[in-house]
């Protein structure tokens, strides 16, 4: 351990810890805009690329950055004497005079870190003026926008892309005012490896990365009398929504987030936890079938659409491995269309499906090539939790305060099973609940698989099904989906089921939500909410969905039927590695 002071008091961190580090330990709040804690994965960005977190060190003529300053014995450190505040307005200064002056107008405004930052310093004006960057806006991707014209060259998404997720589709390019963050070759971002999960997008301090706003597309279909609108929701968006209202992290607002949808004046207001259950009928079932018929293992999950691409692009030898089902959001847009405008008689082309969605990639799956029929889409238009919120305020619904109300029938009818789909681990306990039981023919009591829970990395389990151990593993995250594959490819790991979701907590974490800033304490909120709305459900395993049963009964005959395939199931494609 190593002593040191700051602003006077004794403070003992590790040796190695930074003084940024020491600073938190003591609680002193030392601003900077490029520092990027991600402690799930040990990260901690120590770029000093903003050099906004200048202190005074007693002994050194020059300001040091804190990220980067290892702490030495004895040292003394003031974080807030006239000259560092000088220096920090000085450098914060220098970016406004390099950044559009469009504040009011910005998708990040009042969620930007550089106008918070402006507004702690005091800056009312901007001493600087002179060349500026000029940069063409990449509007290529239907799920994200890179306004570069807005960069403050923090780099975290190029940290977030290459050393978390491994894609490495960012890295910086180019020199002096022409500096930027992007794809090789400045090439277009849809042309690129990039797999919209979104994690980019939530750690950028500014909106130089925002996602594609899709809320005027779906007041638009609202208000057409032609029109016939339907929306639904994803289990994570209930467990995060409430943070942008005052309601505390962790606290579930299901209830409210279906009256809010249905005061937007939807026609029908579903949840996406129905077809996560259907996800599970479907998928259980090709588990089964490949392991009592001697087919591919493991089998990898599918209903996460930035791990889709992932693959294609990365494991393009692999593409008979992951389960050939549908996202829940496709799947629901698929029964949308067909068994509920049959059941209202609604012409499903005057349809639309509208998804909420903690996820910027769901923008990218609705338009995939692959997915709808008869040249309609499963679903329209998706907007994420984000844009939600701000919906909600358009709308002028004090949301904090309304009335629970319940999902419409049937497809808002849901099992535990289904909620859980959330949260890392969530897919795959829901998809053993119910292969235990038609597998073995007997009840499953013990419902809870909390080895698969939590927000480590890689999780590992071997699981009783009546004598025989299933293996099974659970990937958050890119990089770590990347190690168990490597392993299984090179035979050193043997699994029978792996879930793999792109964000490293898994939905809850989803670059379509409001924004967490490696706050891990309010990872652990949102997981725990679903885990607790999965508790409540008198029904917890997804097979057990009445409703299920009864389109199973009435229309799609079977899993795995020739209906079921046609509308549930898909294919993949191989994409280059670069
Ligand atoms: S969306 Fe994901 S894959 Fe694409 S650039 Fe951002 S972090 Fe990388
Ligand atoms: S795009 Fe955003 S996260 Fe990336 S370097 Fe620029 S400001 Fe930082
Ligand atoms: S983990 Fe969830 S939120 Fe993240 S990309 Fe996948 S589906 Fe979207």
């Amino acid at each position: 351990m190593v002593s040191l002071k700051i602003n006077g008091k004794a403070v003992e961190v590790p040796e190695g810890a930074t003084i940024l580090e020491a600073a938190d330990k003591l609680g002193v709040h030392i601003p900077t805009l490029c520092r990027l804690d991600i402690p799930e994965f040990s990260l901690h960005n120590q770029g000093a690329s903003c050099r906004v977190c200048m202190v005074e060190v007693a002994g050194r003529r020059n300001l040091a950055p804190a990220c980067a300053t290892p702490v030495m014995p004895d040292m003394e450190v003031k974080t807030h004497t006239a000259r560092v505040i000088n220096a920090r307005r000085t450098i914060v200064e220098l970016i406004l005079s390099n950044h559009p002056k469009t504040c009011l107008t910005c998708p990040k405004s009042t969620a930007c870190e550089l106008q918070s930052l402006a507004a702690e310093l005091s800056i009312q004006g901007i001493a600087f003026s002179g060349q500026t960057s000029r940069h063409t806006v990449d509007a290529s991707s239907p799920a994200y926008a890179r306004d570069m014209n807005k960069c403050v060259l923090c780099r975290r998404c190029e940290t977030m892309c290459s050393t978390v997720q491994t894609v490495n589709a960012l890295s910086g390019l180019n020199r002096g005012f022409a500096t930027c963050i992007g794809p090789a070759f400045n090439m277009p971002i849809s042309d690129s490896v990039c797999v919209s999960c979104g994690q980019c997008v939530a750690v950028c301090p500014t909106a130089a990365l925002s996602e594609v706003n899709n809320a005027a597309e779906v007041w638009a279909a609202i208000k057409d009398p032609d029109k016939f609108v339907v929306v639904q929701t994803a289990p994570a968006v209930r467990a995060a929504l409430g943070e942008a209202f005052g309601i505390p992290a962790g606290v579930p607002v299901t209830g409210k987030m279906a009256a809010a949808l249905r005061m937007f004046g939807f026609d029908r207001v579903f949840d996406t936890d129905f077809a996560a259950d259907l996800t599970i009928m479907e998928e259980a079932a090709e588990f089964i079938h490949r392991f009592k018929h001697g087919g591919k293992l493991p089998i990898l999950t599918s209903c996460c659409p930035g791990w889709v691409k992932f693959f294609e692009h990365q494991f393009s030898d692999m593409l008979d491995v992951p389960s050939t089902c549908k996202s829940p959001q496709q799947m629901f847009g698929a029964i949308a269309k067909t068994r509920l405008a049959e059941e209202l008689k609604v012409d499903p082309a005057r349809m639309v499906v509208v998804s909420v969605m903690p996820c910027i990639a769901k923008k990218y799956e609705a338009g995939r090539a692959d997915m709808g029929r008869d040249g309609r889409p499963d679903v329209d238009i998706v907007i994420t939790t984000r844009e939600l919120v701000k919906m909600i305020r358009e709308a002028g619904i004090n949301f904090a305060a309304l009335q629970d109300e319940a999902f419409d029938d049937p497809m808002g009818e849901s099992t535990g099973a289904g909620v859980i789909f959330g949260a890392s681990g969530g897919v795959l306990e829901a998809a053993l609940r119910t292969a235990y039981e038609w597998i073995t023919g007997k009840t499953l009591d013990a419902v809870d698989f909390t080895a698969l829970r939590g927000l480590r990395g890689i999780k590992e389990a071997t699981v009783d099904v009546d004598g025989m151990p299933v293996k099974v593993a659970v990937a958050g995250g890119l990089g770590n989906a990347r190690k168990l594959l490597e392993d299984i490819r090179a035979g050193k790991k043997q699994y029978h089921i792996i879930e793999v979701m792109a964000c490293p907590g898994g939905c809850i974490d989803g670059g379509g939500q409001p924004y967490h800033r490696g706050r891990t304490d309010i990872l652990k909120k949102r997981m725990k909410a679903l885990y607790a709305e999965d508790k409540s459900k008198v029904l917890r395993k997804s097979h057990e969905n009445p409703f299920i049963k009864k389109l199973y009964a009435e229309f799609l005959g079977e899993p795995h039927s020739k209906l079921a395939h046609e509308l549930l199931h898909t294919h993949y494609v191989k994409r280059p590695r670069m």
